[in-house]
């Protein structure tokens, strides 16, 4: 049975969700959420306990109404952004329905169709996706990794440390989160930290207000202020310096293969390995189109102006760069929702639209 029909669903009740939420609700546009979780914080909920936002707090809002000041080092905590996140969400008084996880997005003539795992179904005459990453963590195909007896974890599932103490873990991947979880493991295990390539740690006064200054200025062409740098180039936060210090922040390139207990490296040598944390990022969480039949083998979707090419009553909102400058970040959110709530509404007012 349907229950309930709006000019707009939006699924994914997250940063990037709640910044559409904003500012469609400013456009006057009927709309509902529907997010999987049973409570307001997205991803944050799944973080890792230290986790700290690499961006401080003067760069971290939503619009409409500022994160307080952080009672730590001025870098939110998870634990803050959590709590922003849910005081947001009450303060705007979103229409949101939890444990809502939508199963598939289906067409029919007039509508887009939402049908729920829990066996619900709605239907809207365009939808937002703002489902993030963090529920399709990415795993690369290494040989023999089914062989492998030990203990492996995706940072998507990591918490801390403490189950780790005393062993011999491999971190794999370069990026902010291998950085990070390498840097506190390291402080109770013995660590080999495994990247492609040399990592690329910025400097230290660079964090994330900077990152997301040149990830604007590429997307608007301006390579002289872009220079080289990537959202997900190494930033210096405090406990990732307090490594170097120890000498810890060094990598090897991948091994050859898995073993039964560890892994064998290209000049004939085998380590013995209890845990493998993989830090190997994140694909688009966007499973639910596939029905569509508009999603591609890296889970991304073609769009123009965070319009689905190959279905105008689809848009998307968050997942990174291709659908907006930083738009994964807390601010880049808003700013992309601030250009996506007048698109959707004037599509929606088209005569003679189909949406
Ligand atoms: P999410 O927060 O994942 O929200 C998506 C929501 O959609 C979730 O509630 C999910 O349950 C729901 N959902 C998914 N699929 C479905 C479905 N089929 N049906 C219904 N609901 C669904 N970000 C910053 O802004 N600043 C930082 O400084 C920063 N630092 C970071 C540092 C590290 C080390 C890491 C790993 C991340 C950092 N991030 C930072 C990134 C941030 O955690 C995520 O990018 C952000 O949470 C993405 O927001 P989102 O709303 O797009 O997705």
């Amino acid at each position: 049975m349907n229950e309930g029909d709006h000019d707009v669903v939006v699924i994914g009740g997250g940063q990037a969700g709640l910044a559409v939420a904003y500012y469609l609700r400013r456009a006057g546009v009927d709309f509902l959420m529907l997010d999987a979780e049973d409570r307001p914080g997205g991803a944050w909920l799944h973080a890792w306990d230290s986790l700290h936002l690499f961006s401080p707090a003067t760069y971290s809002s939503l619009p409409g109404w500022p994160i307080p000041p952080s009672r730590s080092d001025g870098f939110p905590s998870r634990d803050e952004v959590i709590d922003y996140l849910t005081r947001y969400e009450q303060r705007y008084a979103f229409p949101i329905e939890r444990s809502c996880h939508v199963e598939t997005v289906e067409r029919d003539p007039e509508r887009l169709c939402l049908q729920l795992r829990n066996g619900r179904t709605f239907t809207a005459r365009a939808v937002v996706s703002a489902t993030g990453t963090w529920s399709a963590p990415y795993i690369p195909d290494h040989p023999g990794r089914e062989l492998f007896r030990g203990g492996q974890l995706h940072s998507a599932e990591y918490r801390s440390p403490i189950p780790f103490a005393g062993k011999r873990v491999l971190v794999v991947g370069g990026g902010n989160s291998g950085a990070q979880i390498l840097a506190e493991v390291s402080a109770l295990a013995e660590t080999v930290w495994v990247t492609l390539k040399d990592p690329v740690f910025l400097p230290d006064d660079v964090d994330g207000r900077v990152l997301f200054e040149r990830a604007s200025a590429r997307v608007r062409g301006d390579f002289d202020q872009a220079s080289t740098t990537t959202l997900g180039d190494i930033v210096m936060v405090p406990p990732v310096k307090e490594a170097r210090d120890r000498g810890v922040l060094k990598s090897v390139r991948p091994f050859l293969r898995f073993t039964i207990d560890g892994v064998l490296w290209a000049d004939g040598t085998e380590t013995h390995v209890d845990a493998v944390l993989w830090c190997t990022g994140f694909r688009p969480a966007t499973g639910h189109l596939r029905s569509l039949g508009v999603v591609g083998p890296d889970g991304r979707i073609e769009v123009v102006d965070q319009r689905a090419v190959e279905e105008p009553r689809l848009w998307l909102q968050g997942y990174g760069n291709w659908t907006g400058a930083a738009s994964a970040t807390l601010i880049g959110a808003g700013r992309t929702a601030r250009e996506l709530a007048p698109r959707i509404k004037a599509a929606l007012q088209m005569p003679g639209s189909f949406i």
